[in-house]
């Protein structure tokens, strides 16, 4: 005889964000040990690739491989490795070289100015994913410029996910989802409906909220419209331009469906960047994934996703 499922929902901050995990499963007690294991591996992989952690593997590696190959955890080399063919792909609009950028934004966000033209011409020349080499052979990142930083804030979320995930699957859960952010990894659907209901708030100004069910895949937004600072009437998204260094000023929102976490939270990070038509052209490279972007008539703050509205 089948044992009824019973649903469990936890709620913990990973990456520096709300990481809700919900699960059916036959008892409390199997849910608890199976989400504890999900949780334990989301904190191993920040202390793999934080880059506000002092001693994480990315942060060691950043300041060790100036000039020589360094190897590195399997893990994190995928990571970087699905990082860089997005950059060749996109010519260089999804960068996880962009850190010194981003360490200007977050000046600019604690002072409310924007940095001077030296520093961002300094920070420019330690920025580009060209500096960043990597060999499959070796497992191993060789950095071509002192001073660059890593930076992978735009997919480590999604990827994060799609392990938690993979966790739950040894724990014997098969109807799982998991968010962190604007990133949201599911598993089987609830037992007996077709899909998890994510409700969506409208990035437009019409004031309807959509629903979407996902079963077996992930759903990842990105943009302009919550995080950013304002400086003397213009906004600057937490995402940056490569291209003028930086935070887009433009307002954008754009959500990729695909089958892993992995894949989404890049793409969208990608999409928001590239803007339309071009992010319309991800849709071509990766078999199964679907872009959508809002560019006119974006609320200014907007979009929570939230899975089954009960989280
Ligand atoms: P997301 O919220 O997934 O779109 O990721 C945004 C984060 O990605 C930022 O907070 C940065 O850490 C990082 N980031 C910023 N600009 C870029 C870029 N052009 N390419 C890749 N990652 C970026
Ligand atoms: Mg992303």
């Amino acid at each position: 005889m089948q044992t009824r499922l019973q649903r469990f929902e936890f709620n913990q901050i990973r990456m520096g964000v709300d990481t809700p995990i919900v699960v059916y499963a036959p008892d409390e007690e199997h849910a608890v040990r199976a989400c504890r294991a999900a949780y334990t591996r989301i904190s191993a992989l920040e202390q793999m690739m934080s880059d506000y952690r002092a001693n994480s593997e990315l942060n060691l590696l950043c300041q060790r491989a100036v000039g020589r190959w360094v190897r590195v955890s399997a893990e994190l080399f995928y990571v970087l490795w699905r990082a860089q063919k997005l950059a060749h792909q996109t010519d260089g609009a999804f960068d996880i070289t962009v850190g010194p950028l981003v360490r200007l934004w977050r000046e600019a966000r604690r002072t409310g100015k924007l940095p001077d033209e030296a520093a961002l011409q300094e920070a420019r020349a330690r920025s580009g994913y060209r500096l960043l080499e990597l060999s499959r052979a070796k497992r191993a990142v060789r950095l071509h410029a002192e001073g660059m930083q890593l930076d992978l804030g735009g997919i480590a979320k999604g990827y994060a996910c799609d392990s938690a995930l993979r966790v739950l699957r040894q724990h014997g859960i098969q109807h799982a989802l998991i968010q962190m952010g604007g990133d949201i990894v599911a598993g089987e659907a609830p037992p007996g409906e077709s899909g998890w209901k994510i409700a969506l708030a409208a990035p437009t100004l019409d004031d309807s909220t959509n629903y979407l069910l996902l079963k077996n895949g992930a759903l990842a937004t990105s943009g302009s419209t919550e995080q950013y600072v304002e400086i003397e009437g213009v906004r600057y998204a937490h995402i940056i331009d490569p291209r003028t260094g930086l935070g887009l000023t433009r307002l954008i929102l754009a959500r990729v469906r695909a089958r892993d976490g992995i894949t989404a939270d890049s793409l969208a990070t990608a999409a928001a960047v590239l803007g339309m038509p071009d992010a319309k052209r991800l849709e071509r490279l990766y078999k199964g994934v679907r872009v959508q972007v809002w560019e006119a008539g974006l609320r200014q703050t907007a979009t929570k996703l939230t899975p089954n509205g009960r989280l």
